[in-house]
């Protein structure tokens, strides 16, 4: 099985002004606390992503943009196409985040679109999957995640252009995450599903970890089986808990 590189995300949703530079910056002067095969990405407001870009530079972090639209250009009052976000310095664009699914009511089908769109772009689509509290209490967790992930992620995806992020919505913002056996049962389920819909290139495909991940966590839910790193909200806000995060891997 290839090796898959960790990656630590930070999604830092509607919070962040033109001074957040500096948490980012502080995250670029303290990556050198973090292990050099971890890969280090922050997600800023669509906003935000040139200055950070651009701050980014030559560093080790990569810089993401939280959502896109399926078309290129057009007519689309508001919204901003993967080719934007390539074009103001980002590598990467979160895609189908439970927020993005709930508020706006996004489907499988949407949220395939635009992570075609990323590829594209030449962007990296981070494919946000996981079930609500109702969906895991009536033990239809596996089936959920297996039908968002088959309608979510288009054909011929690789690790080159897909990383997936199982994030259950009961976890996200909540300070509760699933037990270890939980997210490894779901995590093994997804990676049997990509090796068998990409073969090899399904096996170099990262599956995150996302929801409540904190410093004082983080160490438990990167070590359980089938976790490739997490996609963390909250706490990336503050360059000392992203990197405490990050820097989990010992
Ligand atoms: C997220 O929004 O993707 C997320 C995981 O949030 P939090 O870490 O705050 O639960």
């Amino acid at each position: 099985m290839p090796s898959r590189r960790a990656l630590v995300a930070g999604n830092w949703k509607m919070h962040g002004l033109k001074a957040s530079v500096a948490q980012l910056e502080a995250v670029l002067r303290g990556s050198a606390r973090v292990r050099a095969d971890v890969d280090l990405m922050v997600c800023p407001p669509a906003t935000l992503i040139a200055a950070f870009a651009a701050a980014a530079t030559g560093s080790r972090v990569a810089i993401g943009g939280q959502d896109c639209h399926a078309e290129p250009s057009g007519a689309y009052t508001g919204d901003i196409s993967a080719e934007m976000l390539a074009d103001a310095g980002a590598r990467a664009v979160i895609v189908g985040h439970s927020e993005r699914r709930g508020y706006h009511r996004e489907t499988d089908a949407d949220v395939c679109g635009k992570t075609l769109a990323a590829r594209r772009a030449g962007l990296v689509a981070i494919v946000c999957i996981g079930e609500t509290q109702a969906e895991r209490a009536g033990g239809h967790t596996l089936a959920v995640v297996e039908r968002q992930l088959a309608g979510s992620v288009p054909d011929r995806a690789g690790p080159d252009n897909l990383v997936i992020a199982y994030e259950p919505v009961w976890a996200i913002g909540t300070g509760l995450t699933p037990t270890a056996a939980d997210i490894e049962a779901v995590h093994g389920m997804i990676r049997k599903r990509l090796a068998r819909r990409f073969a090899a290139s399904g096996e170099g495909i990262r599956v995150l970890y996302g929801g409540s991940v904190k410093p004082e966590n983080a160490r438990e839910l990167l070590a359980v089986g089938g976790v490739d790193g997490a996609l963390v909200g909250g706490a990336s806000l503050k360059a000392e808990d992203f990197l405490a995060i990050a820097a989990a891997y010992a």
